[in-house]
C-alpha cells in the first residue's frame, strides 16, 4: 500500500486485522511525533511546514487574477488528517444518492451510513445515525466560546433553523460543529487506526518511503518501486497494490506508472500501459471566501495569540489540564443554506472561526494583531473542474494542479450570495454588538462589481480536493464501484480522489468512510479468490 493518510491508515489497520494478510504500508513522510500535530490549536504550525507537508501550489488561476493557490497536504503518518482543521462533517444524504445515480452501486446514503458508524466513537452516544466503539472519536467542541454562540444565535435570527447534528444526512441550519478531537488531542487516522495496529506482526510500516512507480505485468499490478532515504527499492505484492496517496499524489503515481492520458505521458517519455484520459481529470474542490471582522471585545483567539501573558496561561492550561483554548481547533460553529430554494441540498457552508488572520499561503497564516473572527463562506458544488497532471517523468517533480475556479457566472453568483448571507447574519442583534468593523470584504465593497473584484482577489480553495481518480462505470472513470482500477487487475485506489463529486462539507469523514468500505471490499474479494 502507498500512503498512510486519512484513508491509508484505515485500510492498513483493517486489512491487518485478523492476522491473515501481510500488509506493507509505505509513507513518503515521517512519523507524527511532533507535539504541534497533536495539540488541536497547533495546526497553524504545521500548515506550511515542509517537514510534514507537501506544500503544493496550483497553476495560476485565470479566474482569480492569475494567483497560485497554496495547497497544504500532510506528508506524515496520518497524512492530511494530521494537519487538517478536524471538523467532522459527513456531507448530505443526497451526495451519496447522487453517486448511486451515477452508477456507483452500494454508495447511496443507506449504503455508506454503516461505514460512517463503524468508524465512529460518538461522544453523544449511539442512535440511528451514529455509532460508538469505533476507532475515530467524534466529539463536541472542547470549549464553548462566546463569539461562536453569538454567531449561531445571529444565524438563527437571520432565518436559519437551529441544527444540533450536521451529520444525520440533512444539513440546513446553524449550530456547533463536531470534531475529530480525542480527549483534547487531535484524532488523526494514525492515532485512531494505525497506532493500535502497529504491534501486529503482519503489518510493516515504512516511513520516508516514496512510491515512484507501480509495477504492472500483463495487465496486473505486481508491486511497487519506491525510494527510501535515497535508496531505490522494490516491494512485490502477492495480493493487491492499493494506492492511497490522496487527490494530488494518487493520479501522479498512476500517471508515472503509465496509466493516464496517453498524449501527456508520451510527451514526457513515460511508456503508456493504458491510455486513461480520466486519470487526473475532474479535479473538484470547494471555493472559499473568508469574511473577516474586527471584534469589539477581547473574546477571540487572536486575543490569546497576541498576549504573551495569555499565551503562557493557555500553554499551562493545556499542558497541565488539557484544557483551555489550545484544546480547540477554533473552528467552532457554522451553518448551511441553499442559495436557491429549488436545490435538493445546501450549496453554501459557513464556518465560524474564533480568529481572524492574514496570509494563507506558503508563508503560513497569522492572527491579526487585534481581536477578530472570521466566517468562511464555502461554495459546496461549484461547476469548476480542474486537473492534476505530471510535469515530468521524475517523481520528485510536483504535478501541475489547476482548479479553474470562478470561470462560470453561476459559480460567481453563488459565492456572492454567500457573502451577502454573512453580512445579513452580521447585522443581527446577537452579533452586531461584537463587530467593530468588517475587515473583508470591507465597508468600501458594496456593488456587485466591487464584490466580484474582492472575491477574485482573495478567494481560495477550501483544500477539499477530490475526483482525480473518479469512481464510476463510464469510460472516463478511473476506478469501478469496488475501487478497482479499470483495466488493470489487482490495483485499487482508496482515498479522496475516488469521489465522483465533492460532498456537501469537509472531506475527511467521507474519506475515512471510503476507506472503511474499501477495506471491506478488498477483504471480501480476497476471501472469494482464496
Ligand atoms: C489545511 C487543511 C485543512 C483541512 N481541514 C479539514 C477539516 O477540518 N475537516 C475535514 O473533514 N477535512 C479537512 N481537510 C480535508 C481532508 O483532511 C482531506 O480531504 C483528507 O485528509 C484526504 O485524505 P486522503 O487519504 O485522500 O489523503 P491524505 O490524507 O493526504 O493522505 C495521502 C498520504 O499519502 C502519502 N503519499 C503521497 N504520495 C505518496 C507516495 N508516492 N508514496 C508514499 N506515500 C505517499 C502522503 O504523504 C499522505 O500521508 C483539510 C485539508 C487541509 C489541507
Amino acid at each position: 500500500m502507498t500512503g498512510a493518510g486519512s484513508a491509508g491508515c484505515v485500510v492498513a489497520a483493517r486489512l491487518s486485522e485478523g492476522g491473515r494478510y501481510r500488509v506493507l504500508l509505505l509513507e513518503a513522510g515521517g512519523n507524527d511525533s511532533n507535539p504541534w500535530i497533536h495539540m488541536p490549536m497547533g495546526y497553524p504550525k504545521v500548515y506550511a511546514n515542509p517537514r510534514f507537508n507537501w506544500m503544493y501550489e496550483s497553476e495560476p488561476e485565470p479566474g482569480l487574477m492569475g494567483r497560485r493557490l497554496y495547497q497544504p497536504r500532510g506528508r506524515v503518518l496520518g497524512g492530511t488528517s494530521a494537519i487538517n482543521g478536524m471538523v467532522y462533517m459527513r456531507g448530505n444524504a443526497a451526495d451519496y444518492d447522487e453517486w448511486r445515480q451515477r452508477g456507483c452501486v452500494g454508495w447511496e446514503w443507506n449504503g455508506v451510513l454503516p461505514y460512517f458508524k463503524k468508524a465512529e466513537d460518538q461522544e453523544n452516544g449511539a442512535n440511528a445515525f451514529h455509532g460508538i466503539g469505533g476507532p475515530l472519536r467524534v466529539s463536541n467542541q472542547p470549549i464553548r466560546m462566546e463569539i461562536a454562540e453569538q454567531w449561531t444565535a445571529a444565524a438563527i435570527q437571520a432565518g436559519l433553523p437551529a441544527k444540533d447534528d450536521f451529520n444525520d444526512g440533512q444539513q440546513d441550519g446553524a449550530g456547533h460543529f463536531q470534531s475529530t478531537i480525542d480527549r483534547r488531542r487531535r484524532g488523526s487516522t494514525a492515532t485512531a487506526y494505525l497506532n493500535p495496529a502497529r504491534g501486529r506482526p503482519n503489518l510493516t510500516v515504512e516511513t520516508h518511503a516514496q512510491a515512484t512507480r507501480i509495477l504492472i505485468e500483463d495487465g496486473r499490478a505486481t508491486g511497487v518501486e519506491y525510494v527510501r532515504q535515497g535508496v531505490p527499492r522494490i516491494a512485490r505484492a502477492r495480493g493487491e497494490v492499493i494506492v492511497c496517496g490522496g487527490t494530488f499524489n494518487s493520479p501522479q503515481l498512476l500517471q508515472l506508472s503509465g496509466l493516464g492520458p496517453g498524449d501527456l505521458l508520451r510527451t514526457l517519455g513515460i511508456p503508456v500501459i493504458r491510455d486513461m484520459p480520466g486519470v487526473g481529470a475532474e479535479l473538484q474542490d470547494h471555493f472559499n471566501v473568508r469574511c473577516q471582522f474586527r471584534c469589539t471585545r477581547p473574546i477571540t483567539l487572536n486575543d490569546v495569540a497576541n498576549s504573551p501573558w495569555r499565551r503562557v496561561v493557555a500553554g499551562v492550561q493545556y499542558v497541565v489540564f488539557r484544557a483551555g483554548p489550545l484544546a480547540s481547533s477554533g473552528i467552532l460553529a457554522g451553518g448551511y443554506v441553499r442559495s436557491d430554494g429549488k436545490l435538493d441540498r445546501p450549496d453554501l457552508q459557513f464556518s465560524c472561526c474564533a480568529f481572524s488572520y492574514a496570509g494563507r499561503d506558503r508563508g503560513g497564516a497569522y492572527p491579526h494583531p487585534f481581536s477578530g473572527f472570521s466566517i468562511s463562506v464555502v461554495h459546496l458544488h461549484p461547476a469548476a473542474r480542474g486537473h492534476v497532471r505530471v510535469r515530468s517523468a521524475d517523481p520528485t517533480v510536483p504535478p501541475a494542479i489547476a482548479f479553474n475556479f470562478l470561470r462560470t457566472a453561476d459559480d460567481l453568483r453563488t459565492i456572492m450570495a454567500g457573502v451577502r448571507w454573512v453580512r445579513k447574519i452580521a447585522r443581527q442583534p446577537a452579533l452586531a454588538p461584537c463587530i467593530a468593523e468588517e475587515i473583508f470584504p470591507g465597508p468600501a465593497v458594496n456593488t456587485d462589481a466591487e464584490l466580484e473584484d474582492a472575491i477574485r482577489h482573495d478567494g481560495v480553495s477550501s483544500q477539499h480536493a477530490v475526483g482525480t481518480c473518479r469512481m464510476g462505470t463510464d469510460e472516463r472513470a478511473v476506478v469501478d464501484p469496488r475501487l478497482r482500477v479499470h483495466g488493470i487487475r489487482h490495483l485499487r485506489v482508496v482515498d479522496a480522489s475516488v469521489m465522483p463529486s465533492v460532498t456537501t462539507g469537509n472531506t475527511n469523514a467521507p474519506t475515512i468512510m471510503i476507506a472503511e468500505k474499501g477495506a471491506e471490499m478488498i477483504l471480501e474479494d480476497a476471501r472469494e479468490t482464496a
